[in-house]
C-alpha cells in the first residue's frame, strides 16, 4: 500500500472538517473525532476560552455556535511542514469565521482528530496596521493645519480621559497590563493604563534586589518588539523595568503613572463603568466601557496571622516588601516559606552576612534551572529552538495546543528525566531536611504553576546553600507565635530573630475586584486562576481552562489580565480581540461560561 503523507492526512481532514462545519452537518463534525479528543478554542467559536472535551461537549458547542460562527476556508499551512511521530499526525491551518481570520492546530490518531486547536489571529475589517497598512508615518502634500506626530500624541494625551472618554480602562501598569495596552493601541481601541507606580517597570524595581526573571529570554518576549539577540538569558529586574518602559514609551501608550485607582462601579443601564482615580493628588472620574484588572497575580500579599505579630520588637515584611538584604549584614533573619521568593531572599541575605533560617511548613518542588531549561523548555524556548526554526509564535502555539486535562501526561516524563539526571542533588537536599515534592501527581513545575500558582523554586543557587547549611533550615514544623526577638514554633524551637520575611505568597486576584468593585462582584465572579485539577490548592470542579482570565466572567464588561510574561504575551491577543470585537459591535455570543467557584 502506498504511504499517505502526513500534509496528505492533514489536508484531507481539514476538507471533511471544513465540509461538515460549512454545511451545518454536526454529526459529521463530531464523527471526525476520536471519542477520547480535545478542542480548545480560543474565542473563534465560542467568545471564550474553551477546552472542549469529548463528542458530547463539542456537539452542544456546535449545537449552540455553529450557525453564528460560520467558519470556513479550513486550509493547510503548507510554509509549516505536517509531521508524524509515535502514530500522531499533526499540522497547522488556516481558517475563516464570519467576522474573523484564524489559525490552528490539528493532531491526528488513528485517522481522525485528536485534539484540535483554533485560535483567534484577526478581526476582519479591523486588521492590525502593519505590513502592507503599515501607517505612512510622513504625511506627504501640502496642509496648513498639519500637526505633527508629536502634537498629535499630544493632544491624544491632554484629551483622553478628560473630554474623551476611552473605550478601556486597565488597572494595573505592570508588564499584563502594558502588554494588553500595547495590543488595543495597534487595533485602534482607546485605553488608559491606570498605575500607581511612578514609572512603568516599577512593580519589578520595587522587587527585592537580587531579583532576575526566573524563566529565560525566549519565554518572554513582549508583543510586537522582542528582546534583542544579544539580551541576557535571565534579564534582571531592574533591565526589566527600563524594558517595559521603553516599550511603553514606543508603543505609544496612555499610560497614567502615580495614579491610583480609588473606587469602581459599574451601571448595569449605561453599560458603563465609573472608576475614580486620584492622578498626581486630583481625582479624575473614567467612564470606560470595559474595565481590565491587571493588578497582578502576585500582588495581593498573603500575610499569615500569628500571636504575638503585635509584641515582636524586630521588622517584619511581606517578601513583596523585603527591600533587599544590605541593612541586614550580622542580622538574625527567619524567612517563612520556602518557595521562589524564599529562597531568593535567603540566598542573598546570606551573601550580605546575615544569619539565616529558612522555615518549610510544607514540601516544596524544587527543579535546577539549568534542567528546566534543557528539559523542560528546550524544545520550545530556547537557543536550539531557536536555531532549529522555531518562532515565539509557533512555540506559544504548541504549548496552547495540549489541553490542559492531558498535559501533564506530558509534564510527567520531563520530570521523570529530571529526577534521574538531578539525583544526586535531590538527595542532598533531603538528606539536609527539606521536604521536596514534584506535584501531587508528578508532573512538575508546569502544572504546579497553572494549577495553584505556587509551590516551587527554580533553582539558581540557594539549594546549595541549603545542602550546606549556610541557610539554615527548619522544616515541616509550623509558627507558635512571635516573642519580642523570636519566632517561636509549634515543636518548641525557639528562632532569635531582628527580621521575619513571610514568603508566604499571594492571593486570589479576585480579592482585588472586593477591593476596587466590591465584595459582591468577587464573589459574584470567584476565584481566578487555577484548572480545577482537584490538586492541592486548585480545588475542582474541572474547569479545563484558568478560571476568570483572559476570558468572559460573569460581571458584564469586567476582565482579568495576568500571568507570568509567556502568558501575558499570548493571551493578551485573545483579550484585546474580544474587547475590540465589543468595541466594534460584532455580536460575541459567549459559550459555556461557568458558575464561578470559591470565592477567593
Ligand atoms: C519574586 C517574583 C519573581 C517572579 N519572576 C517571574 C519571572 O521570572 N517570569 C515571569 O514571567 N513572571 C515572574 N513573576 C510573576 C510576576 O508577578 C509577573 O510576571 C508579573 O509581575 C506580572 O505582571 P502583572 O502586570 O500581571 O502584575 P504586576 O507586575 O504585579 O503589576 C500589577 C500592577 O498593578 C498596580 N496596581 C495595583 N492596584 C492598583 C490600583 N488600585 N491603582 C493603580 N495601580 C494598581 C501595581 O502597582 C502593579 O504595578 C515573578 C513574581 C515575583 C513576585
Amino acid at each position: 500500500m502506498l504511504d499517505i503523507s502526513p500534509g496528505t492526512k492533514i489536508d484531507t481532514m481539514l476538507s471533511k472538517l471544513g465540509q461538515a462545519l460549512a454545511s451545518g452537518d454536526i454529526d459529521a463534525a463530531v464523527n471526525l473525532f476520536q471519542a477520547d479528543c480535545y478542542w480548545r478554542d480560543l474565542v473563534t467559536f465560542t467568545w471564550n476560552l474553551k477546552t472542549l472535551e469529548g463528542h458530547e461537549q463539542i456537539r452542544d458547542m456546535l449545537e449552540s455556535q455553529l450557525s453564528a460562527a460560520k467558519p470556513s476556508n479550513f486550509v493547510q499551512d503548507t510554509k509549516e511542514a505536517a509531521s508524524e511521530a509515535g502514530g500522531v499526525t499533526d499540522g497547522w491551518f488556516e481558517f475563516e469565521t464570519g467576522v474573523a481570520r484564524g489559525y490552528g492546530h490539528i493532531r491526528l490518531k488513528d485517522g481522525l482528530i485528536w485534539t484540535l486547536l483554533t485560535t483567534m489571529t484577526e478581526l476582519k475589517g479591523h486588521e492590525e496596521p502593519k505590513g502592507f497598512r503599515r501607517p505612512m508615518g510622513a504625511e506627504h502634500g501640502h496642509d496648513r493645519d498639519r500637526k505633527t506626530w508629536k502634537e498629535k500624541r499630544e493632544i491624544e494625551a491632554a484629551e483622553l480621559g478628560y473630554s474623551v472618554q476611552p473605550e478601556v480602562v486597565i488597572i494595573g501598569g505592570g508588564q499584563g497590563g502594558i502588554a494588553l495596552g500595547a495590543r488595543l493601541r495597534q487595533l485602534g481601541v482607546p485605553t488608559i493604563i491606570i498605575e500607581k507606580n511612578e514609572r512603568p517597570g516599577d512593580s519589578w524595581r520595587k522587587r527585592y534586589k537580587s531579583l532576575c526573571l526566573h524563566d529565560p529570554v525566549w519565554y518572554d518576549h513582549l508583543p510586537y518588539i522582542p528582546f534583542p539577540e544579544n539580551w541576557p538569558v535571565f534579564t534582571p529586574k531592574d533591565k526589566v523595568g527600563d524594558w517595559l518602559e521603553m516599550y511603553t514609551k514606543v508603543m505609544e501608550l496612555n499610560y497614567w503613572g502615580s495614579t491610583t485607582a480609588k473606587s469602581v462601579q459599574y451601571d448595569e443601564t449605561t453599560g458603563e463603568w465609573t472608576v475614580i482615580v486620584e492622578r498626581d493628588g486630583k481625582e479624575v472620574v473614567l467612564r470606560p466601557k470595559q474595565l481590565v484588572l491587571a493588578t497582578g497575580m502576585s500582588g495581593k500579599a498573603n500575610v499569615p496571622k500569628f500571636d504575638g505579630q503585635d509584641v515582636f520588637k524586630g521588622e517584619q515584611q511581606h517578601s513583596s516588601q523585603h527591600p533587599g538584604p544590605d541593612a541586614y549584614a550580622g542580622k538574625k533573619v527567619v524567612v517563612i516559606g520556602s518557595n521562589n521568593s524564599a529562597h531568593d531572599i535567603c540566598a542573598a541575605l546570606w551573601e550580605a552576612g546575615a544569619d539565616v533560617t529558612m522555615l518549610q511548613r510544607s514540601s516544596t518542588h524544587i527543579v535546577k534551572s539549568d534542567s528546566l531549561m534543557e528539559i523542560g523548555l528546550g524544545d520550545l524556548y530556547s537557543e536550539r529552538a531557536v536555531q532549529g526554526g522555531m518562532t515565539t509564535r509557533k512555540a506559544d502555539l504548541i504549548f496552547a495546543s495540549l489541553p490542559y486535562r492531558i498535559m501533564h501526561e506530558f509534564q510527567i516524563p520531563i520530570y521523570d528525566k529530571i529526577r534521574e539526571k538531578d539525583a544526586d542533588f535531590y538527595a542532598a537536599l533531603e538528606k539536609a531536611g527539606f521536604m521536596l515534592d514534584f506535584g501531587d501527581d508528578d508532573s512538575g513545575l508546569f502544572m504546579k504553576y497553572l494549577r495553584r500558582g505556587s509551590g516551587y523554586y527554580i533553582d539558581v543557587g540557594a539549594c546549595d546553600l541549603v545542602i550546606d547549611g549556610s541557610i539554615k533550615l527548619k522544616s515541616g514544623v509550623d509558627v507558635s507565635h512571635l516573642t519580642e526577638n523570636a519566632v517561636v514554633l509549634k515543636d518548641g524551637t525557639e528562632l532569635p530573630a531582628d527580621l521575619v520575611v513571610y514568603a508566604t505568597g499571594y492571593g486570589s486576584m479576585n480579592g482585588w475586584a472586593a477591593d476596587l468593585i466590591s465584595r459582591e462582584v468577587a464573589d459574584k465572579v470567584g476565584k481566578c486562576w487555577g484548572l480545577g485539577s482537584n490538586t492541592t490548592k486548585d480545588p475542582g470542579p474541572w474547569e479545563g481552562e484558568q478560571r476568570n482570565m483572559w476570558k468572559p466572567t460573569q460581571q458584564e464588561a469586567l476582565w482579568f489580565h495576568g500571568g507570568n510574561l509567556h502568558q501575558s504575551r499570548h493571551y493578551s491577543q485573545y483579550l484585546s480581540l474580544q474587547l475590540k470585537a465589543r468595541q466594534v459591535g460584532i455580536d460575541t455570543p459567549v459559550y459555556g461560561m461557568t458558575k464561578p467557584q470559591h470565592l477567593s
